[in-house]
């Protein structure tokens, strides 16, 4: 396909190896594969216990400045990347996030990459893929029906129906059921309900962050869905139910397998947010990847003050994972939006703006190089870009101390990521560091809360109200007060106000709320308005698809 071409021509131009040849290149035989298809499989649970006790290979991991509409490419690069270091000679692997079915048909648009540098089957990835979506909804709302058939048969454990937390989930864009009334007519306990979309559930980040079926069981069964009308908690398995929950999950606990554009093997698995959740792709996936591949590169949602914050104080903490090289992704277009140029206005060259822009970025380097983990930035090159705007954000590099390098993975492919690949390699070279975590466990909740704040959002201090107080004690009371936090707020800015934008300092963190999310392991602190349910946009993506002639799907992206 010419350059330019929509990424579901460039996809379909690709043959996609069958998935035990793929498997085969991180030397795994076709007997130890669950195939789903010819070029999608999972990797059962007998041979992930096996690669538990493997050597681990080496971790890299891609996050980016702060977001802008202008686009940053973090999945692009992590493919990119991933081939790069394929096309080097390297046993490289990457791992991913599953699609959402909600952006897809709302307003992103799907999330298997861009370019040259995706993952395929594009349209089986951003759709039904392998069913785990599915399950995750399934288990989240036989939870939920189990609350409600509770109350239904006498409410023997005394739930308080107004205290009940645990609502109901679907993976679509439905803003009609954020709020909603059950049990109306007659047919139970009426009480006030909702459904939040299915990224956002506990269940998605306890996916995400069990080692193995044991761990998943128990984390089901911690879950805290409600209080008594006395106040004590009420989990899952006060209701008997996290046993079947595992059931439901059991296949969808299996890391998938499918390929990039140019053959590299990609585990795409999970896909929690990563505001109220730590978004990013399963440590199941995650470890078999690593104990499979050489290098493994994996992606953080949102920016680092998000995702990378996250990855590292809730999911390295939690699976003992240890980066050994950080990719900071940024564009020029999106640095030029944080120096102030409106989106219409980024085809003009402006190197000034970059420059200004560049204290985002900079804000970032700085958070990551605290992590003690070696980083280079990568900047995503978009074909408006100007050789004096790539100049002037080198000299902003320099300035900063970190090495900088063009990737063309999105034109190109491996050929464009080959530079990149071979500085990632270079970092590698060293033994891998401890990453310094922000608090340690024991530190109380607000005090975790204040370093994320004053260390990554370069905020003054945190202000907790007074509901988000009363909660701390109770956490702390019951016993939770060791667990990591995991603050939902805006990605647009690193304050809770999404206007005041990429380079916002000395503010004060608003804490409006926390959650307990017992079975994931964390505590959420809510800032600003954060959305569990997206709704869609007036002709939203769906408006343009279809079947063709030939029963192809078109508009899908
Ligand atoms: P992120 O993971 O940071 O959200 P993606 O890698 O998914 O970003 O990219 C977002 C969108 O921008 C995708 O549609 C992708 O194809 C597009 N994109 C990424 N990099 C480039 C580039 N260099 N040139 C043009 N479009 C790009
Ligand atoms: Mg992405």
């Amino acid at each position: 396909p010419p350059p330019g071409s929509p990424d579901s021509v460039i996809a379909r131009a690709v043959s996609p190896w069958p998935i035990h040849d793929v498997a085969a290149r991180l030397g795994i035989e076709a007997s130890r594969l669950l195939p789903f298809g010819h070029d999608k499989a999972k990797l059962p649970h007998d041979f992930t216990d096996e690669l538990a006790e493997r050597p681990q290979g080496k971790l890299v991991l891609v996050t980016a400045i702060t977001p802008t509409p202008a686009g940053e490419g973090k999945t692009t690069t992590t493919v990119g990347l991933g081939d790069g270091l394929s096309r080097i000679g390297q046993r490289a692997a990457i791992c991913l996030r599953e699609p959402s079915l909600g952006p897809c048909f709302g307003m992103k648009g799907g999330a298997a990459g861009g370019g040259r540098s995706q993952v395929i089957p594009m349209e089986d990835i951003n759709l039904h893929f392998t069913g785990d979506f599915h399950a995750i909804s399934s288990a989240h709302n036989l939870l939920a029906a189990q609350i409600d058939n509770h109350l239904y048969w006498g409410n023997a454990l005394d739930l308080d129906p107004e205290r009940i937390t645990w609502k109901r989930t679907m993976d679509m864009n439905d803003r009609a059921l954020r709020q909603l009334i059950v049990g109306e007519g007659g047919q139970g306990v009426p009480r006030r309900d909702g459904f939040d979309i299915t990224a956002a559930s506990e269940i998605m980040a306890i996916l995400c962050l069990a080692r193995d079926l044991d761990d998943l069981q128990w984390r089901l069964g911690e879950i805290v869905v409600a209080r008594t009308r006395d106040g004590a908690p009420v989990r899952a398995r006060d209701l008997e139910v996290q046993g079947a929950m595992a059931v439901l999950l059991k296949q969808a606990l299996a890391p998938n397998l499918v390929q990039t554009l140019e053959h590299t093997p990609a585990f795409v698995h999970g896909g929690p947010f990563a505001n109220i959740a730590h978004g990013c792709n399963s440590v199941m996936a995650t470890r078999s990847a690593l104990a499979l591949a050489d290098v493994v590169v994996t992606e953080a949602g949102f920016g680092a003050d998000l995702g990378a914050e996250k990855f590292f104080n809730i999911k390295c903490r939690q699976a003992g994972l240890s980066p050994s090289a950080v990719v900071v992704v940024a564009t020029l277009r999106a640095l030029k939006m944080h120096g102030g140029i409106a989106r219409e206005a980024l085809g003009q060259p402006d190197p000034e703006a970059v420059r200004r822009g560049a204290a985002n970025l900079a804000r970032h380097v700085a958070n990551l190089q605290g992590a003690g983990v070696p980083l280079v930035v990568a900047i995503n090159q978009f074909d408006q870009d100007s050789s004096e705007e790539h100049a002037v954000l080198r000299e902003a590099c320099d300035a900063m101390g970190v090495e900088v390098v063009l990737s063309r993975h999105w034109q190109e492919g491996s050929a464009g990521s080959e530079e990149l690949a071979e500085r990632v390699m270079a970092l590698l070279d060293g033994a891998t560091p401890e990453p310094r975590l922000s608090y340690a466990d024991d530190a109380g909740l607000a005090d975790k809360l204040r370093a994320i704040a004053t260390q990554h959002y370069g905020a003054a201090d945190i202000q907790l109200e007074e509901r988000a107080q009363h909660q701390l004690e109770e956490y702390e009371a019951l016993g939770y007060g060791h667990l990591p936090v995991c603050i939902a707020k805006t990605p647009y800015s690193f304050a809770a106000d999404p206007e005041m934008g990429g380079l916002a300092a000395g503010h004060v963190l608003p804490i409006r709320e926390l959650e307990l999310a017992a079975g994931a392991g964390f505590v959420v602190a809510l800032c600003g308005t954060i959305m569990r349910m997206p709704g869609m946009p007036e002709r939203p993506a769906s408006a343009g698809m279809g079947l063709d002639a030939a029963g192809e799907i078109e508009g899908l992206s």
